[in-house]
């Protein structure tokens, strides 16, 4: 209890003192720890949740992480790609609906050349151009990630999932390595992205340990954007048989972020909505301030299988905005369709131009 005016007033904590909250874990949404997060997600955001269309381009991937249901030696799965045509579409019927960013996500499909995904970002930027592009699409060289960005891409989503070496190791083949992921979020950060990291909660072996390195990442990495959600076992690999990420344990996280973080945009995630039916919800009284509602096409959504029983055909289908848009409404918050950017990103973008010339 001790440290959380601490935290609301200083933003900060050591390892020890997030260590002890953490390890306490009993904190209900009256509780002054949630009342202290929501406070500071209103004091830079209002009550505002963003909208984020996510279209899934591919599930093709060359990684065999543990925990995924699209690892490439997942051979049960019916694979798909998206034309740019076909993505396209996608923004279209998006626009339509109010969405005014798109978030590309997919495996890391290298059917997908930087000039391919040049191809598509510009072409999105010129029949959208009031609007925010996200890519997500895994670990690629420096070079890459800045022909995407002088494209016009604008943000990138690429979850570190842990920050520990040791637990990173028990989640991924040694070919991946935490150091390069690390340094792909450096290098984003640097080019100009709007750069968002993040860890599923629960995942297997992680400890509370791993937990409290996570948030001190964070901390350092200071990314605009924070993804966390529960681990979700998937039928076809190797975690199969684990326990699943505990939903209290997230809400506590996606507080903590929010406290460390305070500018951050965080969305409520479509695992939190899995293992609860009211998680989305929750995930917002533990200050969430983002949706993304899936924009992929509809034949293709339950082949995007990260995990099992992935919500694809509720609340979370773009289809039913005007739906998610009342419940939102229904708890106090306000929907928001706008390009949704980082508050301090303006400002970003101008220090960088002024460095340039
Ligand atoms: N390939 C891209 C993004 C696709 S996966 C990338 O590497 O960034 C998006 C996120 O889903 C992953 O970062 C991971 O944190 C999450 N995820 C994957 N499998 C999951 C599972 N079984 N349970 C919960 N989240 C999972």
């Amino acid at each position: 209890m001790l440290f959380i005016d601490k935290l609301y007033e200083t933003n900060s904590l050591d390892r020890n003192e997030l260590k002890e909250l953490i390890e306490a874990n009993i904190y209900t949404p009256e509780d002054r720890l949630f009342y202290a997060a929501r406070r500071t997600r209103e004091r830079y955001y209002g009550r505002s949740v963003y909208f984020r269309g996510l279209i899934e381009f591919s599930n093709y991937c060359k990684n065999n992480c543990y925990y995924c249901g699209i690892r490439r030696n997942n051979k049960k799965i019916h694979r798909y790609r998206l034309t740019k045509e076909e993505i396209l579409d996608c923004c279209a019927k998006g626009y339509e609906l109010g969405f005014r960013t798109f978030v590309l996500q997919g495996g890391e499909d290298p059917y997908y050349t930087d000039e391919m995904i040049v191809d598509i970002i510009e072409s999105i930027r010129e029949k959208f151009p009031d609007c925010a592009i996200t890519l997500s699409i895994g670990e690629r060289p420096y070079d890459s990630y800045r022909r995407f960005w002088d494209a016009g891409a604008d943000r990138y989503l690429l979850r570190h999932e842990t920050a520990n070496e040791v637990h990173y190791r028990k989640l991924h083949p040694s070919v991946m390595t935490l150091k390069s992921r690390k340094e792909c979020l450096y290098n984003l950060k640097e080019i100009g992205f709007q750069v968002g990291a993040g860890f599923m909660v629960g995942s297997p072996y992680q400890t509370i340990d791993n937990l409290v390195e996570d948030l001190l990442f964070l901390k350092e990495l200071e990314p605009h954007m924070v993804g966390i959600g529960p681990f979700i076992p998937h039928k076809d690999t190797i975690f199969r048989d684990e326990k699943g990420g505990d939903v209290d344990m997230t809400l506590l996280m996606l507080a903590l972020i929010r406290l460390l973080l305070p500018k951050a945009l965080i969305p409520s995630t479509t695992a939190l909505g899995t293992v609860d039916p009211l998680g989305r919800e929750k995930g917002f009284a533990a200050g969430a301030n983002v949706v993304m509602p899936n924009l992929s096409p509809q034949k293709f959504r339950a082949d995007y299988s990260l995990y099992d029983n992935k919500i694809c055909t509720g609340l979370e289908a773009a289809e039913s905005v005007e739906e998610l848009k009342q419940k939102i409404e229904a708890i106090g918050f306000i929907p928001d369709m706008s390009r949704g950017d980082h508050i301090g990103f303006y400002l970003q973008k101008r220090q960088n131009s002024i460095d340039i010339n």
